[in-house]
């Protein structure tokens, strides 16, 4: 091995040792490496399965070694690379990760905010910092253990919101910066872009607008509609009408 090499797979054992730990098996359970029972009521690894998979919101590939078969994998690096690929968290780990780590006011402590009428909690840039504008991404994020998060879905996540590990966290009132917990809804990506065109965000008072504006104009609509109906939340006749008033 030449020493890169070395030093990627003693960062890889690292990986496992920390998620490989010793765990009382009450059923004859297989082991993952040499497939022969594990038999019951004895000690063996249980390995949550960090670092088996590339995109760290994926289901992991995880179960039980002999003992002696882990210390074998570890020893030879070509065996070692059929379970370990990269460094990155499981998803039950990330989420002890965020819950040590992070509270909801450390959180939103790091941002300016503003409560705009329309009932969002928009995060209008880093405290201290500059505020988003121009070509910004408009979609504040952290990284915690190596994996970049929405601030919306870290919200969601510490204020008890339910999650399942293929959702993406979604707003209800199209403003991507806001963090108003009861904004925030789990669904799928298909979701999001469904409800793109049912919703009106792909209309002409929104096209060729950045990230940036589409939140202004998003906001402004909010309001429009707050001031005309007493109620801030998107409508389907609502995109026909403001376009007769405005034209
Ligand atoms: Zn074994
Ligand atoms: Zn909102």
């Amino acid at each position: 091995m030449d020493a890169r090499a070395k030093i990627r797979h003693g960062q890889m054992v690292s990986v496992m040792l920390r998620s490989a730990k010793p765990r009382f098996v009450r059923h004859n359970t297989p082991c993952l490496f040499c497939i022969n029972p594990i038999p019951a009521n004895t000690w063996a690894h249980y390995w949550c399965g960090y670092g088996s998979r590339v995109l760290v919101d994926h289901p992991k590939r995880g179960g039980y070694f002999h003992k002696s078969c882990l210390k074998k994998i570890m020893k030879t690096p070509v065996l070692f690379e059929c379970f370990v690929l990269n460094g990155q968290l499981s998803p039950e780990m990330l989420e002890d990760e965020i819950r040590r780590t992070v509270t909801v006011d450390s959180l939103l402590a790091e941002w300016e905010m503003v409560e705009h009428p329309s009932g969002c909690l928009v995060i209008v840039g880093r405290r201290g910092g500059k505020r988003f504008s121009g070509k910004n991404e408009c979609r504040p994020r952290k990284k915690v253990g190596g994996v970049n998060r929405t601030i919306a879905s870290l919200v969601y996540q510490l204020g008890g919101g339910e999650r399942e590990p293929d959702q993406v966290i979604r707003h209800t009132c199209d403003v991507s910066t806001c963090v108003e917990f009861d904004h925030l809804i789990a669904g799928t990506r298909s979701d999001n872009v469904r409800e793109g065109f049912t919703r009106g965000r792909h209309d002409k008072r929104y096209r060729g607008l950045t990230p940036c504006q589409k939140v202004k104009q998003t906001l402004s609509d909010r309001l429009e509609r707050m001031n005309r109906y007493g109620d801030p939340e998107w409508f389907e006749e609502w995109d026909e009408e403001i376009d007769e008033w405005r034209d």
